[in-house]
């Protein structure tokens, strides 16, 4: 390299790093309070703890906080400490320092849902911790639970007062998905939120949305004057938005018995990558802006009608297969799974958005376990160009454009397009064009890190809102209505062996993805 190049390069990784720097951390918190409850469980051990310990590390914690586990095991908080001292040991390069630090921090409150003595004694923990650490009155409630008690939590909050905000001060509720199973219970636990919390008070996680690809799609088509001219019914073909799992049930068959892959994987990550590909373009890059966007989205979605179920909808189930050289289960064997099980693993939709950018093109959503690949994928195929001189001389078709976001485990974004093949023939030969995120700027925030970090500082942009969790619901009721009522298509429920890429009626439209 000689020497320009070599400063050039230099003043490059400065700049990236500056870059980096300036995005990973741009506002440090105000104090609070955070309160899990539910922190006896496994999303407590596993994700929220070494996301709040990651956040420790590089600064994103307020400078006075507290994170006080509530559950309904009898624990003391020397006894929590542990737990979560020994399930935060197992990090790459743990900091015994640090957790030292956030262990001087951490409180546990025994409680129970019905009643109203433990969330008392939840409310003078806190009251204590404003004094002793500075927590001011900000406190931030995450609900680690089932969603059966998400009702009784939000009434107990309410009732010995801590949902309550003063003009200096916030009380913030995180809820999990499932936000309901159908329109009338999503309806029915919005009434229940209702009752304590204000819109701006809720934040409904969809950690998907906080992956950095995900939130790279809005970034990479309004940042850049190039695409969207492009981005509509004239010019794309198709789109193909897919999130593909090698995973079988595991030992979630309790719920995924009674939730199935539509309710699981559509009601909430891929309505979201659906509307992140289709929204209008927002006036400003703020949380309820972009809201609105999706939301109307939503709205333009073509209802189903029973006739299209078997033209626009592909159910299937896994049975026995190979995964990675290893004989693996079929659903209906998976232990807790009835052996007559109708749920749906897998589903191939294709939806219509009935609007002036998006008439006549088709969107496959497709999802599904114990597929061939784990891949979280979209595919924008542009059109074939509308008259090709090259097809006589060169006896080639010529294939559209294509634009594919991978988001994982990949994190890039490629572009095909034709060039002229080497050689005194003339030929046509299609290349790509990458970008790979992780030769770009850094690392980012992990989901949960985000979530938790957005969340603090009152930012609801990747945070599901009520109207939209209702307009997907919307769509989708009448389709889980139908396939639960509707014998004929529970009968053509396709099998398809573990490790393959689905039902054999889908694969045409498994296909667009590669
Ligand atoms: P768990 O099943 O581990 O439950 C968490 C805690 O909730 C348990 O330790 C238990 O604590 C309490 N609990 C369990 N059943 C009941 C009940 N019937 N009534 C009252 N309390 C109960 O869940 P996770 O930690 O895995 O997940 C928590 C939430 O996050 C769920 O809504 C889940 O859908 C969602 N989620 C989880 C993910 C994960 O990776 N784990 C990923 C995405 C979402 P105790 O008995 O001490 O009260």
């Amino acid at each position: 390299m000689d020497e320009t190049t070599a400063h050039i390069t230099a003043q490059a990784i400065r700049k990236t790093e500056e870059i980096t720097a300036h995005c990973v951390l741009t506002q440090r918190p105000a104090p609070c309070a955070l309160v899990i409850f539910g922190a006896s469980g496994d999303l407590t051990a596993r994700k929220l703890m070494p996301a709040l310990y990651n956040l420790a590390c590089n600064g994103g914690l307020p400078e006075a906080y507290t994170i006080t586990g509530a559950a309904r095991t009898d624990l003391s908080t020397d006894q929590f400490r542990t737990r979560m001292r020994e399930a935060m040991s197992t990090q790459d390069n743990f900091d015994t320092a640090l957790w030292d630090q956030i262990e001087s921090r951490l409180f546990y409150q025994q409680l129970d849902y019905d009643e109203s003595q433990g969330f008392g004694a939840l409310k003078t923990m806190l009251d204590n911790q404003r004094e002793e650490f500075s927590t001011r009155d900000n406190r931030i409630f995450y609900l680690a639970t089932p969603p059966t008690v998400y009702e009784a939590i939000a009434t107990r909050l309410g009732q010995v007062g801590l949902t309550h905000e003063k003009a200096s001060s916030f009380a913030r509720i995180v809820v999990e998905k499932p936000f309901g199973r159908d329109l009338p219970s999503a309806r029915h636990l919005d009434i229940t939120l209702d009752a304590h919390f204000a819109e701006h008070q809720i934040f409904r996680i969809d950690h998907y949305l906080a992956k950095e690809t995900i939130q790279n799609i809005l970034m990479f088509r309004f940042a850049n004057s190039i695409f969207e001219p492009v981005w509509n019914r004239q010019y794309i073909e198709y789109v193909t938005c897919a999130s593909s799992e090698q995973l079988g049930v595991e030992h979630r068959a309790g719920y995924y018995e009674q939730a199935g892959v539509l309710r699981d994987m559509f009601q909430n990550h891929m309505m979201q990558i659906l509307a992140l590909v289709a929204a209008e373009p927002p006036s400003l890059f703020a949380a309820d802006r972009v809201r609105d966007e999706k939301s109307k989205v939503y709205r333009s979605l073509r209802p189903f009608a029973p006739e299209r179920l078997r033209d626009d909808l592909i159910l299937g189930q896994y049975g026995p297969g190979t995964m990675n050289g290893k004989a693996v289960l079929g659903y209906r064997q998976e232990p807790d799974v009835a052996p007559n099980s109708k749920t749906p693993t897998f589903a191939m939709m294709r939806v219509w958005v009935d609007n002036w950018r998006w008439q006549g093109v088709p969107f496959h959503i497709m999802s599904g376990k114990r597929l061939r690949e784990k891949i979280t994928r979209i595919v924008v195929q542009f059109r074939e160009v509308p008259h090709s001189m090259f097809r006589d001389v060169l006896g080639q078709d010529i294939a559209g454009n294509r634009l594919v976001m991978d988001i994982h485990p990949e994190n890039s974004i490629s572009l095909t397009f034709q060039t002229k093949a080497p050689g005194a023939k003339p030929c046509l030969s299609p290349v790509t064009m990458s970008f790979d995120f992780a030769t770009g700027s850094g690392e980012g925030l992990d989901a949960y890190e985000k979530v938790l970090l957005d969340c603090m500082l009152g930012d609801q942009m990747l945070f599901w809102r009520q109207d939209s969790v209702e307009l997907c619901w919307g769509f989708l009721t009448p389709i889980l209505e139908l396939c639960e009522e509707c014998g004929d298509v529970r009968e053509h429920l396709h099998p398809y062996s573990a490790g393959s890429w689905g039902p054999p009626p889908a694969l045409e439209m498994v296909n667009t993805l590669f």
